[in-house]
């Protein structure tokens, strides 16, 4: 796209940059020149002075500029189910939560992804992601409600249009009031592919096929959904090997572990990415590299559910795209993707590989350029490079939490949560000084506050 006579271009100057590009390359002190939705140039130094049409330039002295965030895992809508089961293993949390979460509707739903998205766009978020997947009867347009949301906020966003049609009277884990018919679900899915996804180099909304687990969906629901997703030209995401109850679950219902059941339901591909992996065989993992299969890595959730740690540093050196997800806040109240980067890091020393499992730029590589891969959209976000789209976030780092910490990507990424002093998604900016441009944030809370407790006396039955 060569620039025209009425491009607007910003600069960007004075600031560290880490871009993430495949060489990890970095800039002490250097700048970004955005024009429209594009970034133009960047390099070390200050921009060229003779440089038409620019509208703004921004110091960014004491700041360290890189890709926007990426998540790649969420459920918007238990924004408004957040702090209940607190002290439950994953599948007595899901029995504890489904009856209230199948009473939620329209409004509860708009309300819930304002709350999420606000809370990770705030925090640099420019890519976020949601896997919705109750649709109770009459709750309205569940679907539309969410991608309004996003693109009020001005965020670039895949909704995974989620899906569960094996209830307890078939085996499964929901009850029989939160599911939808295979055929009800089928055509939804295609409706709202139809109707929302954008595969345009510079598309902020895009739609995936996703179903929303082993014991949640039928094997039929599976196999059928991952042929409309590739009739479609769609992505596809799930939930995976998130719990030894589920493998157990697998062996006992199929005779096979998780990842040899998706492949039998043509649930392996490139095109693919899964919710946390946790429980993977060596042969697990040669399969996701030999398939090009994504995964969505889920550090504070498999934590707060004591699902147990993912073996990232094995996945990435099988070449397994990798990024991070926040999932559903109903298992991660704290909603935030920043603090995912240092999680990631820490809870995979932990690990099996010790001090060697991950280090800070690769943290930062899992929330940025990995993400993009997963969602499929590497060439167009992800990292800081010429002809890519106009994301990106500058954290400051001259202050109190990070001023005496001497590499501005370990500062990030090791040290206390950066404030984000502009956050830019296509172009155009949407956060200052940590706050929301595109968003009344005490309104968001109001009524997010308010929804809940409209939930939770529906749920109870008043
Ligand atoms: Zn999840």
């Amino acid at each position: 796209m060569a620039p025209s006579a009425a491009t607007r271009r910003t600069v960007i100057e004075n600031c560290a940059i880490a871009t993430v590009d495949a060489q990890d390359t970095e800039y002490a002190s250097g700048h970004i020149v955005l024009a429209d939705n594009r970034i133009e140039s960047l390099g070390a130094g200050r921009a060229p002075e003779t440089l038409e049409n620019v509208v703004r330039r921004v110091d960014g002295t004491g700041h360290l500029a890189t890709p926007g965030l990426i998540n790649t895992h969420h459920h918007f809508y238990q924004w408004i189910t957040r702090g209940l089961a607190t002290d439950h293993n994953l599948f007595d949390w899901l029995v504890a939560l489904y009856p209230t979460w199948a009473r939620i509707d329209e409004h509860m739903a708009h309300a819930a992804a304002q709350g999420s998205l606000a809370m990770m766009v705030r925090g640099g978020v420019t890519t976020a992601m949601d896997h919705h997947y109750v649709y109770p009867r009459g709750a309205g347009d569940l679907s539309g409600a969410i991608i309004r949301a996003a693109a009020d906020m001005g965020v670039r966003f895949t909704l995974a249009r989620g899906s569960m049609d094996l209830s307890e009277k078939d085996g499964g884990l929901p009850p029989d009031f939160a599911v939808e018919s295979l055929d009800d679900a089928l055509a939804a899915t295609e409706e709202t592919v139809r109707k929302y996804h954008n595969s345009s180099f510079d598309a902020m909304t895009q739609i995936a096929v996703a179903p929303c687990s082993p014991f949640s969906v039928s094997t039929e629901l599976l196999k059928q959904g991952a042929e409309l997703a590739r009739r479609l030209g769609v992505r596809l995401h799930t939930h995976g090997s998130e719990t030894v109850e589920e493998e157990r679950f697998c062996q006992e219902k199929f005779g096979m572990g998780p990842t040899d059941y998706f492949e039998s339901t043509g649930w392996l591909g490139e095109d693919v990415w899964m919710a946390h992996c946790v429980h993977m065989s060596d042969s697990d993992i040669a399969a996701f590299a030999r398939t090009g299969t994504g995964v969505a890595h889920c550090p504070s959730s498999n934590a707060r559910l004591a699902a147990g740690i993912a073996r990232v540093p094995d996945m990435l050196r099988a070449g397994i795209p990798v990024g991070l997800g926040v999932d559903g806040t109903a298992s991660n109240e704290s909603g935030e993707l920043h603090t995912e980067l240092r999680n990631a890091l820490l809870v995979n020393r932990l690990g099996a590989h010790g001090e060697t499992a991950l280090n800070a730029r690769q943290a930062l590589r899992l929330g940025t350029a990995g993400g993009a891969r997963v969602l499929g959209r590497a060439d167009q976000i992800g990292s800081l490079a010429t002809g890519k789209l106009a994301d990106l976030v500058l954290w400051r780092l001259d202050g109190i939490g990070h001023a005496s910490i001497a590499d501005p990507v370990t500062a990030l990424i090791f040290g206390p949560p950066a404030p984000v002093t502009a956050s830019f998604v296509d172009g155009r900016q949407i956060v200052e000084n940590g706050r929301l441009l595109t968003a009344d944030e005490e309104a968001i809370a109001r009524t997010t506050r308010d929804e809940a407790r409209r939930l939770a006396r529906i749920a109870a039955g008043d």
